[in-house]
């Protein structure tokens, strides 16, 4: 070992590791995402590998208690996003306490009586309609992700983190990880990132973009928790009859914590998940994801002492949990073949290639979605590498809005999809008939409504 000179580093010895397993696909990052692109590969024929750091599924929408799947359908009677989201919804439902939200018969509904039956429910009633947006238990969400992954055929490995891309001649041939085993490596034809934060890009040789706006959504970590033995119901009575009242705790209670908080219906009526966080720190510094846990905890207690204090429903209830997995909402973006930009999400521009179809989060006017294609997966230069998730090529504006878990799941299916086509055919990632691929995709149930699959 010798040291160099400041700022200080040291060279590490180079040294043999075991090859640990072959496949022809290799995910890393188990969130909606990563697991749908593994899920996805693995029913397409591929032999599939998927390596996720912690020791369950789901990424933000499990560990990160980030429970709500909001917006897959734009309120009309059409829904815009399905395949293995969907799946998710199909298999919770068999679970009692599953998730909580309007059927699918119920989309796009103005009846008065679903309106009233679904009005608290987190970003379902917009505009006066309905929109498939539901709440899940996280643990049952775990449970079911597994069962996916299993029944699939698809080798897991927990525990294990993805260290470095295995570059060979500007191709992507496989994956250090480590863990409690030890340094070793998995080797694949097509290795997909679905860490969220693009952590093969660097290792990987591809262009990326980690810039942080602290005035966006994307910049924000957080520490999620959740409140039980509350009654929310008469927490949204208060909010009801006295919402000025209500608008003046909040900002007191911002005053008292030193952050936003966001109260939401969990999957039950005395659960209530919370949403705080702090702007402008990065998901890949070490100090900041340090800062974030100290800091929010301490403003977590403030914060439910004052609503213990102040808000009715809340006088008996008491912190449930804290997310096992800080709350990350962007991170590093990868420059793919295409970069989907602010201005395409607003205008609503199609591509020929698109692969997921995203209704607009507010009421919309004109066309209700924005579209994702192929080519936004697939980096510029480096071969046999794709991403799945939310550091898919897009400028901080589009990425903002369009990383949600059901687009990630989308995104993660596409990405699966043809990585076992690519695999089949023998041929480039960037030479994939996008054709076959959105075929490929509405068969296994994925939907693209708007799209000329033909
Ligand atoms: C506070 C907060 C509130 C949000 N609110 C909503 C909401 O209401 N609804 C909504 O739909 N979205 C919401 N989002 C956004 C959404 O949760 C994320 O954008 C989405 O989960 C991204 O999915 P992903 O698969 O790309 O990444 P992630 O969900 O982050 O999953 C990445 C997975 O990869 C694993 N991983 C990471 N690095 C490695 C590594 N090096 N090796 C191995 N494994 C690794 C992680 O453990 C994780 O399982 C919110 C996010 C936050 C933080």
């Amino acid at each position: 070992m010798s040291t160099g000179s400041s700022p200080r580093t040291i060279t590490e010895p180079s040294r043999e590791i075991n090859v640990y397993h072959e496949a022809d696909v290799v995910v890393v990052g188990g969130g909606p995402g990563g697991h749908s692109a593994a899920v996805a590969a693995a029913r397409n024929g591929a032999r599939t590998i998927l390596i996720e750091r912690y020791g369950h599924l789901g990424g933000m929408a499990s560990g990160g208690l980030v429970i709500l799947i909001p917006h897959m359908s734009d309120g009309s009677k059409e829904q815009q996003i399905a395949g293995l989201c969907q799946e998710w919804q199909d298999r919770l439902e068999k679970i009692p306490g599953g998730y909580v939200g309007p059927g699918r018969e119920e989309i796009g509904s103005t009846d008065p009586r679903v309106l009233e039956r679904w009005k608290n429910h987190f970003s379902t009633v917009v505009d006066g309609k309905i929109r498939l947006t539901w709440t899940v238990d996280p643990e049952m969400l775990k449970c079911v992700m597994n069962d996916m992954v299993e029944e699939a055929g698809v080798k897991l490995s927990l525990h294990s983190w993805g260290t470095q891309a295995i570059v060979d001649k500007g191709a992507v041939r496989g994956v250090i990880f480590e863990s409690k085993s030890g340094r070793q490596a998995v080797l694949g034809k097509v290795i997909i990132d679905g860490t969220g934060d693009g952590d093969l890009l660097p290792s990987a040789g591809a262009e990326f973009d980690g810039a942080i706006d602290p005035k966006l959504r994307r910049s924000m970590l957080a520490l999620v928790f959740r409140v039980g033995n509350c009654d929310f119901k008469k927490y949204n009575d208060f909010r009801e009859k006295d919402p000025k009242k209500v608008q003046e705790l909040m900002g007191e209670l911002g005053k008292a914590a030193g952050t936003f908080f966001l109260p939401i219906a969990g999957h039950r009526n005395d659960v209530v998940w919370v949403n705080n966080w702090i702007p402008g720190l990065s998901s890949t510094n070490v100090e900041d994801l340090t800062k974030l846990e100290v800091s929010v905890r301490r403003m977590m207690r403030i914060g439910h002492d004052f609503m213990r204090k102040n808000f009715p429903g809340f006088e008996n209830s008491f912190i449930l949990d804290t997310a096992s997995q800080t709350g990350t909402r962007g991170s590093r973006r990868l420059v793919g073949e295409y970069v989907v930009t602010g201005d395409d999400m607003n205008s609503s521009r199609k591509f020929d290639d698109t692969i997921a179809v995203i209704p607009k989060i507010g009421p919309p006017s004109g066309d209700t979605c924005s579209y994702i294609p192929y080519r936004a997966l697939v980096p510029v230069r480096v071969e046999g590498l794709l991403v799945a998730g939310r550091s898919f090529s897009s400028d901080k504006i589009a990425n903002d809005s369009m990383n949600l878990i059901p687009h990630c799941c989308a995104m993660g299916e596409a990405a699966g999809t043809a990585a076992a086509l690519a695999v089949k055919q023998g041929i480039s990632l960037r030479k994939l008939d996008y054709k076959i691929l959105q075929k490929t995709l509405v068969k296994q149930g994925a939907v693209l409504p708007g799209i000329d699959v033909k």
